[in-house]
């Protein structure tokens, strides 16, 4: 059968995809079969299992504040990482390439007053992304530019899928690196230990739209099937299940049983909104039924309880 690289197949997104059933031969890659910053070992792995396909979800990514401090390191490795997968995907004759963008790379809003909200495809570089992760974001568009120029150049099926803010089990709970939900989880767990208040970080006004990893894992194996147009399609649920980071707080420390959520206003609250349309992916595929947010946080706090503490 024909293989299907998966690069990021260690993360929150790979670790879902490994659960979802297909008769895809997936081959599932870390960090520790390549470093895909390396030209070297990025060849290596095309040479070895020469693909059919390639699934990249390989990137150093992470929340807000790993975004605010890290920005040079994020912006050299995945504009590294997305070269060396594409040009060696081109130069290996892999038949088919889904790169993952992500929410973070539409614009800033207050900057960009021409642009209408929900934003949809075409919006992807309409104006610049929100300072606090642009190196991260400007490294993300060129994904889409790259994977452009393969299919008009060459025909590639070179295809991007643009989710929206991603969480579920194997997330990166860190409080510093990671995102809001899983730090929010591990604050929130650890405060119902200690019976002490849950502590959000920022004011609780941004407003997010949440994608649970399972359901995302689905949609990525409906896009290699599925998807082959030039144009990223956002993987998102509806723009009415946007949600502040309040909200979020509060449905965590119900279902974990904290009393008490707090905020820490001296810290920056990112983004405020950056609101997405899913009208493309519903034309496609209509039946796709998205988990509500209640019921994937139930089962992501369940997880981080049984292989976190
Ligand atoms: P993740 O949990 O942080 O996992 C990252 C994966 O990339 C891991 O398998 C990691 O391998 C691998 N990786 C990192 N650096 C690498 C390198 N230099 N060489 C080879 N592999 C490397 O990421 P995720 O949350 O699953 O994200 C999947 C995709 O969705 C990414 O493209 C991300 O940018 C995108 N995205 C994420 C979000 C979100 O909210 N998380 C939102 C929109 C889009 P090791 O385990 O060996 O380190
Ligand atoms: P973003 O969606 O790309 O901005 O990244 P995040 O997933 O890090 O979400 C950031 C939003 O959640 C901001 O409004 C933060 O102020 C808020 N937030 C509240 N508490 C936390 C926390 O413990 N960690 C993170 N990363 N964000 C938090």
């Amino acid at each position: 059968m024909d293989n299907l690289l998966v690069f990021g197949g260690s993360g929150m997104v790979g670790s879902a995809l490994k659960e979802v059933d297909t008769d895809l031969n997936l081959i599932f890659l870390s960090s520790k079969d390549a470093d895909l910053t390396s030209e070297k070992e990025t060849e290596k792995i095309f040479k070895d299992f020469k693909p059919k396909g390639v699934i990249n979800l390989a990137a150093n990514c992470g929340g807000l504040y790993k975004n605010l401090d890290h920005g040079i390191q994020l912006f050299h490795d995945n504009i590294a990482i997305n070269s060396n997968v594409l040009k060696y995907s081109y130069e290996y004759n892999v038949e088919k390439v889904i790169s993952c963008l992500s929410v973070c790379i539409f614009p800033e809003l207050e900057e960009c007053p021409w642009v209408k909200l929900p934003m949809s495809e075409k919006d992807v570089h309409s104006g610049p992304p929100h300072f606090s992760n642009n190196c991260y974001a400007y490294a993300k568009r060129m994904v889409d530019i790259l994977s452009k120029k393969y299919r008009y150049l060459y025909d590639k099926n070179f295809i991007t899928i643009t989710p929206t803010n991603i969480f579920g089990p194997f997330d990166n709970f860190s409080e510093n690196t990671g995102h809001v939900i899983p730090g929010l989880i591990k604050k929130a767990v650890f405060a119902k230990n200690n019976d002490s208040p849950l502590f959000v970080k920022g004011t609780g006004s941004s407003l997010r739209q949440f994608i649970y990893s399972k359901d995302l894992a689905k949609l990525i194996l409906w896009a290699y099937e599925n998807y082959n147009d030039e144009e990223t399609i956002i993987l998102s649920p509806d723009e009415n299940d946007e949600i502040s980071i309040k909200e979020v707080a509060e449905i965590i420390a119900e279902i974990v049983g904290v009393k008490e959520v707090l905020y820490d206003t001296s810290f920056s609250d990112g983004q405020y909104k950056r609101t997405v349309t899913n009208k493309k992916l519903k034309s496609l595929h209509s039946k796709f039924n998205f988990t509500p947010i209640k019921t994937s946080l139930e089962e992501t706090v369940d997880w981080f309880i049984k292989n976190k503490i």
